[in-house]
Order: structure tokens, then C-alpha cells, then sequence
């Protein structure tokens, strides 16, 4: 791959050949079950892949102006960090704080700042949609939203850039097909970073 940004058709190729896309019975962070999983540390692990997947969010960011860039969860620390350098505006992060989203750790927004939010696998977009709720309590405006790998859309208010769109079903625990025909259920890992 060269440096330039990624294409969407790129990152699908590279999540393909790296074996990021997993077949099984998946409980996904947000809490429903998928038959697929994307395993984003296949993407993060390797900084020149996550440069150039940070280069096309920011390509798009650099029109709505951000004054900083805001990783919607722990998760997206990674990808935001790259996206923040390359726009050359501050990264900070939202983690739980006592189950609740915050900003920790002395990160500070004050009402002229606007907040580019980035993650990186959404599915619900419920991590998402309380990242942008952190910086508003903060008082800041949210200049919109980028995200790597979007498995279904979402409405966060503001206008959302995804760099690929790979819709996969999933569903609530109550209607899942592989429940029903008692399949094992594997936690692929990502959860324990959001938990904390
Ligand atoms: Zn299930």
C-alpha cells in the first residue's frame, strides 16, 4: 500500500487478507449478538494501515474545522490519537467513570472548541452517540462524526463520514437465531477495554 489515504475498497481488502472478519456466534460490545466480527486491532495493530485510514477521516474532518479530536471510547484511542496528529489539533478520550461516559484525566473542552468525534467499528453507534453527548454537557460543538468500519447506520445529529460501509446483521440477544439453537457465545475482546 502507499501512503495515501485509504480507499474504502483498500480497507476492505486489508481486513479480508488479515483475517479481520470472524464467522462464529459473537456478543458485540453493544451488547447484541452478530454471526460476523470485526476484530479492529487487525486495522490498529499496524501504524502504517492505521495512518492511512486516519488520513482519509481527516481529509474529510479538515473541512469542518475541528479544534480537537475526540476518541468516542477507549477503543478508539488508537485511530483518534492518529487522526488528532495528522489534523494537528489535541486527542483526548471519553472513557466510564463509574459506568458513565466522561472525560477524565484534566481533558478539558470550553464552548469554542468543536469536537471532531472518532471511532472505529460502530455498530449501534452507541458509543458514538455518548461521545458527542460528553462534549455538548461540556458545552463545546460537535463538527461531526468519522468513523473506520460502519456495520450499520446510525443518526448521531451531525453529519457522520464512514471510510467503509460493511453492513452485517445483528440482533438482540432475544431474537438471535444462534441462541435459539444454543450456540456458544464467544466474547471477542473489545469489551473489557469499554468497561472500564
Ligand atoms: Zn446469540
Amino acid at each position: 500500500m502507499s501512503d495515501a489515504a485509504a480507499t474504502a475498497d483498500e480497507l476492505l481488502a486489508e481486513l479480508r487478507a488479515r483475517g479481520a472478519i470472524l464467522s462464529g456466534h459473537f456478543r458485540l460490545s453493544s451488547g447484541r449478538h452478530s454471526n460476523l466480527f470485526v476484530q479492529k486491532f487487525r486495522i490498529l495493530e499496524d501504524p502504517p494501515l492505521v495512518e492511512r485510514v486516519a488520513r482519509a477521516l481527516a481529509a474529510h474532518a479538515r473541512a469542518l474545522a475541528p479544534t480537537v479530536v475526540v476518541s468516542a471510547a477507549v477503543g478508539g484511542i488508537v485511530l483518534g490519537y492518529e487522526v488528532a496528529r495528522q489534523l494537528g489539533t489535541l486527542g483526548i478520550f471519553v472513557e466510564k467513570e463509574n459506568g458513565v461516559p466522561a472525560l477524565r484525566r484534566g481533558f478539558a473542552l470550553d464552548p469554542d472548541d468543536r469536537a471532531f468525534v472518532v471511532e472505529d467499528v460502530v455498530t449501534t453507534g452507541g458509543s458514538v452517540r455518548e461521545g458527542l453527548d460528553v462534549v455538548r454537557a461540556r458545552g463545546a460543538k460537535t463538527a461531526g462524526v468519522g468513523i473506520s468500519v460502519r456495520r450499520a447506520p446510525a443518526d448521531f445529529g451531525v453529519p457522520p463520514t464512514a471510510l467503509l460501509d460493511l453492513p452485517i446483521e445483528s440482533f438482540d440477544p432475544e431474537h438471535c437465531p444462534q441462541c435459539a439453537a444454543h450456540e456458544p457465545i464467544t466474547e471477542p475482546g473489545s469489551r473489557f477495554l469499554k468497561s472500564k
